[in-house]
């Protein structure tokens, strides 16, 4: 492992700088490596027969407000804004444009936000009562957290692959469970030195600290962590979290017997398993072992 791991990435074209820190574009062979991986965790998770969906990077905004997303992480969305001027107040944008000042206070805010995690996107859809066993679903999303960083494993922009459950408390937390075994395991046949921790969600203020040391205590969220950057604490890679009702109850959802239902869901960051990947076994995915290549690109 490198000790400029960023520089390497950027030097070999595997990632490409946009000139903004944490925004790249990837290569045609980074994103073999992410394919590889979508399959390889999809193929782990055949047995939940759950539906696959694919969400868009942006989100409703009213759905993002009912997820609680800008009561405890105010600091990391982003909202998208929009130009409903008429010709005058282009002509204000123009001047702005022309004097390389700010212009992006002349925008409106839209109906969209940028979408924080791919799970969110689902609960709307849910709203009422559940059949027995709950529903587990497939999800893909992108996100975005405003943490500009020049560590590449914290990019702004990346995407998640999930699988959630929502239904009964105990489904749940079995959900919870076995995906953190079950990730850790995919992770761990990859080669990667993978460990698994208790962790928290990085809640925002005074208030968010009493939150983030409940969900701790109550050890709701795991994380599977692996050293990406030498030198560096291990970046989750993966985690495995139970909602307990937060999103039962915020998009009235219940559970086959009425009560508010219980969600969990297991993250793949696939950007930073590809990153865990090119910093285990080098820049070059060619040249990476049989055993690797074949659980990537069977
Ligand atoms: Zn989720």
């Amino acid at each position: 492992m490198s000790a400029d791991f960023r520089a390497d990435l950027l030097t070999s074209g595997l990632l490409v700088d946009s000139g903004v820190a944490g925004l790249y574009a990837r290569s045609g062979t980074f994103e073999k490596v992410v394919r590889g991986l979508e399959d390889l965790v999809s193929s782990a998770g055949a047995d939940q027969r759950a539906p696959v969906l694919h969400f868009p990077p942006v989100i409703p905004k009213v759905v993002l407000e009912q997820s609680g997303y800008p009561r405890s992480f105010p600091d990391l969305l982003g909202a998208v804004s929009v130009f409903e001027g008429d010709e005058e107040l282009h002509r204000e944008l123009l001047e702005l444009l022309d004097q390389g000042q700010e212009w992006a206070g002349l925008l409106s805010s839209s109906q969209v936000t940028l979408s924080s995690a791919a799970c969110h996107s689902l609960y709307g859809s849910l709203s009422g009562r559940l059949p027995a066993g709950g529903r587990r679903f497939e999800v893909f999303g992108h996100c975005f957290r405003n943490e500009p960083s020049l560590d590449p494993a914290r990019m702004q922009a990346f995407r998640m692959h999930e699988f959630v459950y929502v239904g009964e408390p105990d489904g749940a937390v079995a959900h919870r469970d076995m995906w953190l075994e079950r990730s850790a395991d995919l992770l761990s046949s990859l080669g990667l030195p993978v460990e698994t921790v208790v962790a928290n969600d990085p809640f925002f203020g005074r208030a968010g600290r009493m939150l983030a040391s409940n969900q701790r205590s109550e050890a709701l969220k795991f994380e599977v962590v692996c050293p990406i950057q030498a030198g560096e604490p291990p970046t989750a890679v993966a985690s495995s979290n139970y909602h307990v009702d937060h999103f039962g109850a915020a998009f009235a959802i219940e559970s086959a017997d009425g009560e508010v239902a219980h969600s969990a869901c297991v993250g793949f960051g696939s950007e930073r398993v590809t990153l865990a990947l090119l910093a285990t076994h080098g820049l070059e995915p060619a040249r990476w072992s049989a055993r690797v290549r074949d659980l990537l690109w069977p």
